[in-house]
């Protein structure tokens, strides 16, 4: 089946169009769908279309914006099961995680929603008399939205709802692994009353879709999720215009020896090996203090070696594939590369036999901290374990790498852990918990290299996608100079 872009509230592909496919990672033979290769033409009559609808959706009441949006949830409600199977399919996640993804999109479609009846300005007093001083919210324009393959509905929904109860009109991009999930959010879009042309989805390459919505001189704001140095060259090549990134991370759990050892173990291992850990929250560093690391270690290969592998729409699997051939070729790299660098495999370490993409949960120790397994995002089911004395070398090392996306700590000593929320440089601290899993309504992002300051969900999300405008008052009747008028209030 083949499947074309959606502009101005048309798919369009013509016979002649040039496609790619899209494939089951647990089983490359089979192709999920054919779908457009997007070209520099396609992003300039998305633009166009949505540069025309922009007219009508920034005018239309937040409220009412608001109730497509509430629409449009109720449809993710209805669908929830389809998406997620599909999600499971295209992606090769775990149908439990799937329905996890889908939820989290109807949780921000929902509080997004909610947001039309906010978008909150504030007023403050004016330092004159008879002045009256406010903020309000304005949309930025026609908004470039960029996402990566990991969360294929979640991400793209975290983005083009607060995209949209903001006002602004949208042009998508998706990932080339997922564009299946992609094309089934943006239907349900449609389906709910979105207008033409206020939503335009482009499939193809970062190269010629995603370089032309970047570098487009009429698209104000770019929202990119992705790799650090895809992020790196949209900072570059995109020029004046606000640029929002959320980026790699090299995530830290930290063990005190008071800590449950039991609910770290499961924290860990949900942490490293959860999406088969291609999560940008993903774990990929665990620091033991020295006195239970050899426990927590046995404890840890036990339960990694009980995970069960296989397509992620399989009941029972607990572990699914890469996403694709390169990831997996990376896990199997950075296996040797740790390697030789002096670490020892304390389990796993080797591909699967099997069509599919799969790769066993592998544990490291007598990893250094210098080391590029301790250093480098892997994005793959890869776990180092590093040991330390105390406290204060245990935040050094969770400090020594270039990411600041998420952290957790388990302890049961308060002091511990405040010490921790206050000196782990990251978006995210968690305290007996694992690095993964976030709230819509609270902000999600990172420091460092992970991203450029931006937040998305809940009030950063709308901070995101709005321009917020001073306004002024002056009903003196006078010429009132601020900071040179004063004397005279
Ligand atoms: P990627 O950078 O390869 O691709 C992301 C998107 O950018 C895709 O749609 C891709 O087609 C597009 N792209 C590629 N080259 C481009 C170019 N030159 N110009 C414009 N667009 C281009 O990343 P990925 O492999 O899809 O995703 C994995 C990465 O995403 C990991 O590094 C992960 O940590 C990160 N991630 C971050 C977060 C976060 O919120 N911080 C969330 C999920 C994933």
């Amino acid at each position: 089946m083949k499947y074309g872009n959606f502009i101005n509230g048309e798919w369009k592909l013509s016979p002649n169009d040039s496609t790619f496919k899209s494939i089951n990672p647990a089983d490359p033979e089979e192709i999920i769908g054919e779908f457009a290769l997007g070209n520099k033409q396609d992003v300039i009559e998305a633009y166009e279309a949505a540069e025309k609808a922009f007219e009508i959706w920034s005018k239309t009441p937040a409220p009412k914006r608001g109730e497509i949006l509430l629409k449009a949830a109720q449809l993710m409600k209805e669908k929830k099961e389809e998406l997620s199977l599909l999600e499971s399919r295209e992606m090769g996640k775990v149908l439990v995680e799937a329905r996890g993804d889908v939820q989290e999109a109807i949780d921000i479609t929902e509080y997004m929603a909610g947001e039309g009846r906010r978008l909150f300005g504030f007023t403050t007093p004016s330092e004159l008399k008879n002045k009256f001083a406010m903020t309000i919210r304005k949309p930025v324009g026609v908004v470039g939205l960029i996402t990566p393959w990991n969360f294929p509905i979640a991400i793209p929904a975290w983005k083009i709802m607060a995209a949209l109860i903001c006002g602004n009109t949208i042009v998508f991009k998706p990932s080339s692994d997922t564009p299946f999930c992609a094309i089934e959010l943006v239907k349900i879009l449609s389906e709910a009353g979105i207008p033409p042309g206020v939503v335009n989805l482009v499939t193809g390459s970062g190269k010629d879709v995603g370089e032309t919505i970047t570098t487009h001189p009429g698209i104000r704001a770019i929202s990119f999720t992705g790799s650090r140095n895809t992020g790196e060259h949209i900072l570059k090549i995109g020029g004046i215009k606000k640029i929002g990134l959320e980026l790699g991370g090299k995530n830290v759990i930290i063990v005190m020896e008071d800590a449950d050892i039991k609910l770290a173990v499961d924290g860990i291992i949900w942490g490293a090996f959860g999406t088969t850990g291609q999560r940008c929250t993903a774990c990929s560093r665990l620091l033991v203090q020295d006195t239970i690391q050899k426990k927590l270690e046995s404890k840890l290969i036990e339960k990694a070696r009980s995970l069960i592998i296989g397509p992620g729409y399989e009941i029972g699997t607990e572990m699914g594939p890469l996403i694709n051939n390169n990831a997996l070729e990376k896990s199997i790299r950075y296996t040797s590369i740790g390697q030789d660098e002096g670490a020892k495999i304390i389990y796993g370490g080797t591909k699967l036999e099997s069509k599919g993409f799969f790769f066993q949960p592998t544990i490291f120790n007598e990893v250094s901290i210098d080391m590029r397994i301790a250093q480098e995002e892997i994005f793959g089911p890869i776990l180092s374990v590093i040991s330390f004395e105390k406290l204060n070398q245990a935040i050094d090392y969770a400090n020594s790498v270039d990411y600041g996306l998420s952290s957790s700590i388990y302890t049961n000593d308060i002091n511990i852990a405040f010490k921790a929320i206050e000196e782990i440089e990251a978006g995210i601290t968690y305290v007996n918990s694992s690095t993964i899993g976030s709230e819509v309504h609270l902000p999600f992002g990172g420091v460092k290299k992970t991203g450029n300051g931006t937040r998305e969900g809940g009030i950063e999300g709308i901070n995101e996608f709005s321009e917020t405008k001073t306004v002024y008052i002056d009903y003196s009747g006078k010429l009132q100079k601020a900071q040179i008028d004063l004397d005279n209030q």
